[in-house]
């Protein structure tokens, strides 16, 4: 199999010289295994802290190890009674091309439903994290404002059009206009804002006249900034990700903010809230059915990036860390 090995911890931005395509054999697949064609690769922002060591909610990869990835494969070989050649099936692996797996491993898809990638991105890990994150957290009531940033990516898109459906107003910051133009004619977004243009902080107040009810946190950094002021009492925040300081080296600059941030959180009896979405994997029944039905009569639209191959991998990658990439990013092995 082909796959691409970490051979460097990143340091800021990551590095092609960080990584390197390897060749390894692969076993014949034992009684209870398959050997597994990938089609399709997730490529997501937590990728990036397992290139880490600093300390995290899941163990770092290792040097010389394939980062890891969710992975859409059709089974090639089995030695299961339970899957039969020609499978197609969702499983949790690593950067390469094939694999030999557990058969127990891997979870049947059925193509009829649609297009098997849907299920790393919004109808996978990133739509549970959308839903999941508003149901039990974000809580959008109608007439509220929802600020999300991120706002055409996997899961900010996702939670802006959800948002949209409990009634929200909703307002985006995305990087670029064609990004902010997409949020509200494609995805219905009342409002999106270009984080590259200056003065965010005005703007955003500007578009949220009547205050922040739910800031649903993919980003930190200036967004966040310009949200914090506008927060309303009993606003919500879902922390799901931070993303401006995941390519970080040394904290931002000033003063200290903690102490005003706590102050905030206690004025304004804010709710403030991490979540990870396995917290949340009881709700994927109930996710999927739902958001299956919206996909189907329209009320969510969900757009791709992909690259192609093992050899644009890691490009899309470091693209995606630095917003390149233009909805859920994915990487195409196979027809
Ligand atoms: P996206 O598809 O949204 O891709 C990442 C996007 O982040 C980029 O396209 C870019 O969008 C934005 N971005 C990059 N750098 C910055 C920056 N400095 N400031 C603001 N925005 C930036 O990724 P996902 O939807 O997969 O993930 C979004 C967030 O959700 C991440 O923080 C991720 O870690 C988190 N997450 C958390 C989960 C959990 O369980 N808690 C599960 C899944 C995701 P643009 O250029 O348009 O601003």
């Amino acid at each position: 199999a082909r796959t691409i090995q970490l051979v460097a911890r990143p340091v800021g931005a990551p590095k092609p010289s960080d990584f390197r395509i390897a060749s390894l054999p692969l076993p014949d697949p034992a009684a209870g295994e398959v050997l597994l064609q990938m089609l399709w690769l997730s490529l997501d922002p937590y990728m990036r802290g397992r290139m880490s060591e600093a300390r995290s909610y899941a163990a770092p990869t290792a040097l010389g190890d394939a980062p890891p990835s969710e992975a859409v494969a059709r089974v090639l070989q089995s030695n299961d009674p339970g899957l039969t050649a020609g499978d197609v099936v969702l499983v949790h692996d690593v950067w390469r091309d094939h694999a030999v797996r557990k058969a127990s491993d891997c979870q049947r898809l059925d193509p009829a439903i649609g297009p098997v990638q849907a299920a790393l991105g919004v109808l996978g890990m990133p739509g549970l994290t959308a839903y999941a994150g508003l149901k039990h957290i974000g809580k959008p009531q109608p007439g509220e404002t929802l600020v999300v940033g991120a706002a055409t990516g996997a899961v900010g898109a996702l939670v802006g059009q959800i948002a949209k459906l409990a009634g929200a107003r909703v307002v985006g910051v995305a990087g670029g206009p064609e990004k902010c133009r997409h949020a509200t004619e494609e995805l219905g977004f009342d409002a999106c804002l270009d984080r590259h243009v200056p003065d965010l902080g005005a703007r955003l107040a500007a578009a949220c006249p009547d205050g922040i009810d739910v800031y649903f946190e993919l980003t930190g950094g200036d967004i966040l900034h310009a949200a914090l002021p506008l927060l309303n009492p009993f606003a919500r925040v879902p922390v799901c990700g931070t993303i401006a300081s995941y390519n970080a080296t040394t904290p931002p600059p000033g003063p200290d903010q903690l102490p005003a941030l706590m102050r905030l959180i206690l004025t304004r009896s804010l709710t403030v809230r991490g979540f990870i979405v396995s917290e949340f994997a009881a709700d994927r029944p109930e996710f999927l059915a739902t958001m299956s039905n919206w996909l189907s009569t329209g009320k969510v639209r969900s757009r791709e990036d992909v690259a192609h191959g093992l050899d644009d991998m890691v490009s899309a990658f470091i693209g995606m860390l630095e917003g390149r990439n233009f909805g859920k990013t994915l990487v195409k092995l196979a027809d």
